[in-house]
This record gives structure tokens, C-alpha cells and sequence, in this order.
């Protein structure tokens, strides 16, 4: 599995997203919307069941994949949001029991959700400014980092960008090769 974020627009391609071991929701909302009531609401809608999806359940997925087919299309299609999927690897440290004591590690599979405004670019602190979705791995660092203090800044526009580094922003080289409207901006 590829580094790197890819966009849910239907029910089958979020059902392509299941059988993580758990998930993790990041929302970039723009603070100033009006409707992030409605948005909040939105999303809750398509993740509120999500922690208890049994992939080996047929009946329960498509009932879920149904559930969330009207808040994903309003998602995009009314607030101009997109979802993005990217799914992690690790290990996972098992607690040691009596009867062994030895820790167990196992395989860990964690799928990031992320609700952002299409496009979204952003950056870490000072660095370079990244596009959501390209194969960027520092963006794909940035965006799957669990600290939740990390400052990070999100912009909706290239324009947005240009206009808050008064023409000369520092876009990140990788996220611009992936980002044809980067090459121009
Ligand atoms: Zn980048």
C-alpha cells in the first residue's frame, strides 16, 4: 500500500477503505464556515457506526455503505469538502499475561481519515507547504502525526497560499512535481 492519501467520493470506494484494525479522524475544517454545525453533523453521519463495522459481516457493511451514501455526496457536493483515506503499518505491543509473559507484537494496520477542503495544502510549523494527496512522504508524515499539538496550517487555494506569503510561498519540490497547479503558482 502506497504512502499516500486517497480520495472516498462513493460508498464502494469507503467500503474499499475497511478492515483497518482502527481508524483515526482528522477534520481540517475551515474555522470560519458558517455551516460547521451542519458539516460536524455531516460527519458524524458517515463515522458514528464506523468503530463498530464486523468486515465479515456482508449484511452490516452494505446496510453501513448505504447509511453513509447521502452525508458523503453532501459532503463534497454542498460544503466542497473531500475525504481522504491513508492507511499505516506498525506493531502493536500486546500487554504480557500470566500464562505468557513474554510481550507479544502483532501487525497493526491503521487507516487515517481525513475531512478537508479540496484542495487542501498545508504545513508543519515553518516547512514547506504541502498538497493533500500527492505522494509526498513528509505530507504523508505531517498528516498521519498523532501529536495534537503539531501547528498546522491549512489553506483551501493556491491563491489562499500566495496571498498569505505575499507571492512567494515555499511549496514543498515533491508535492509540486505530483501538483501541476503548483508548477504555475
Ligand atoms: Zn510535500
Amino acid at each position: 500500500m502506497p504512502k499516500r492519501f486517497v480520495k472516498v467520493t462513493t460508498p464502494s470506494e469507503f467500503g474499499g477503505s475497511l478492515g483497518a484494525q482502527d481508524y483515526v479522524l482528522h477534520q481540517w475544517l475551515p474555522s470560519t464556515s458558517a455551516a460547521e454545525p451542519e458539516i460536524r453533523h455531516t460527519i458524524d453521519q458517515i463515522f458514528n457506526d464506523l468503530q463498530y463495522i464486523d468486515t465479515g459481516d456482508r449484511g452490516f457493511v452494505a446496510a453501513f455503505l448505504d447509511g453513509i451514501t447521502e452525508p458523503l455526496k453532501q459532503l463534497q457536493a454542498a460544503f466542497g469538502l473531500q475525504l481522504v483515506v491513508g492507511t499505516t503499518h506498525g506493531k502493536m505491543k500486546l500487554p504480557s499475561v500470566e500464562w505468557n509473559p513474554e510481550p507479544q507484537q502483532i501487525d497493526w494496520e491503521r487507516a487515517y481519515y481525513i475531512v478537508a477542503p479540496d484542495p487542501a495544502f498545508f504545513r508543519a510549523g515553518d516547512g514547506p507547504i504541502h498538497k493533500l494527496g500527492t505522494s509526498c512522504r513528509e505530507a504523508f508524515a505531517i498528516a498521519t502525526d498523532s501529536k495534537e499539538d503539531l501547528p498546522r496550517h491549512v489553506w483551501t487555494s493556491t491563491d489562499e497560499v500566495i496571498r498569505a506569503f505575499e507571492g512567494s510561498p515555499s511549496w514543498c519540490a515533491k508535492c509540486r512535481v505530483d501538483a501541476p497547479e503548483l508548477l504555475l503558482a
